[in-house]
């Protein structure tokens, strides 16, 4: 995986955001490089939980 400048991304540096339903952080996913911005639960439960 590489940025828009070309630079090579380390783990770490992953984008991160926080869970709208548990509050906790998560990192970027691949099966969310589509979508990752309206991504806002870390995963399915959380996900069906909020609705
Ligand atoms: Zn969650």
């Amino acid at each position: 995986m590489r940025s828009t400048k070309g630079k090579p991304v380390a783990k770490r540096d992953l984008p991160q955001k926080i869970c709208a339903t548990c509050a906790r952080p998560f990192s970027w996913r691949k099966k969310w490089a589509r979508d990752w911005e309206s991504v806002r639960y870390c995963s399915d439960k959380c996900r069906a939980a909020s609705q």
